[in-house]
């Protein structure tokens, strides 16, 4: 694997790659790997010629008093586990080639960035938008690939990459959970053993809600069931959303009729502060007709 730290050296790469006629799939992360990030590795490697993945954890997308610190770094686990998989090149800049002296331009994606996980991390989406916006003028990939875990950036990397006419394919993969339904974050690294224990009721919520829709209940209803269901446990210190959303527009769907999505897909969304960890998931349900 080559590993690879400057920017100019990166594009140079991928300009070979390209005039070679070789198709370049990218996987962007902040580092810590686990299963969900390899899953979308696995899946790169599989429809690509060359793959390469980015490790960097961006200043721009933490609000001042988040977690960008402490955020966990292990570049030599990391690397490790991208020689097994066989990633060809990892990309791994740093803050200072990023985001040079005088950095003063932004990528905004309207709308979307106003809703849900936007609400209570107000440049958050910026930020993103505008690394990942940065990282494929880098790397130049034919494909990039997002997990569904974070819906919301997923759906507005797919916005960006329309509005803008990015030349690359948008590629989502499902969330993996661990075995009690968790989904896997590098932030799950910050809970406690009786607060990770506690971290179950996000996705018991997500089930119990599906359950609901799946016998008829009206959006409401179905709202007042998940705050209800993660309140009952005593480590979840504030619930930030947790609704029915559309899941283009993501508007909150709880005053809505259910009638008008019968037939139409729905999305089920949390985000939850349980100790010192901000967690999110969500799951889509099909409406009956
Ligand atoms: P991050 O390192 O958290 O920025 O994540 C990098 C990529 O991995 C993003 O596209 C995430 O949506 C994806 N990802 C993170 N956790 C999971 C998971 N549990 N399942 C699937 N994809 C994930």
């Amino acid at each position: 694997m080559k590993v690879i730290e400057h920017i100019g050296q990166m594009q140079e790469t991928s300009r070979a790659l390209r005039r070679e006629g070789k198709e370049i799939g990218f996987v962007p992360t902040m580092g810590a790997l686990h299963e969900g990030h390899l899953s979308l590795i696995r899946r790169c490697k599989e429809e690509n010629d060359t793959t390469v993945v980015s490790i960097f954890v961006n200043p721009t997308q933490f609000g001042p008093t988040e977690d960008y610190e402490r955020y966990p770094r292990d570049l030599e686990g990391d690397s490790e586990k991208l020689r097994s998989l066989g990633v060809d090149i990892l990309f791994f800049p740093s803050v200072e080639e990023m985001y040079p002296e005088g950095y003063s331009t932004y990528v905004e994606v309207e709308g979307l960035s106003n809703h849900l996980c936007g609400l209570f991390r107000p440049s958050h989406f910026r930020g993103v938008a505008t690394v990942v916006t940065k990282l494929f003028n880098i790397v130049m990939p034919h494909r990039a690939y997002f997990g569904l875990k974070d819906y919301q950036q997923a759906l507005i990397i797919k916005r960006m990459v329309r509005d803008l006419n990015m030349d690359v394919q948008i590629i989502t993969c499902p969330t993996v959970r661990e075995v009690d339904g968790l989904a896997m974050s590098s932030r799950n690294q910050y809970l406690s053993e009786s607060e990770r224990r506690s971290a179950t009721v996000i996705y018991r919520t997500l089930l119990r809600a599906k359950e609901a829709l799946e016998r008829g209940e009206d959006f409401g209803t179905v709202k007042t069931l998940m705050v209800e269901t993660l309140s009952s446990e005593p480590h979840v210190k504030e619930i930030q959303y947790a609704s029915v959303y559309d899941p283009e527009s993501l508007e909150d769907l709880s005053q809505r009729q259910r009638e008008d999505y019968s037939g139409s897909e729905v999305l089920l969304a949390i985000a939850v502060i349980i100790g010192p960890a901000r967690l999110i998931d969500n799951m889509l349900v099909r409406l009956r007709d």
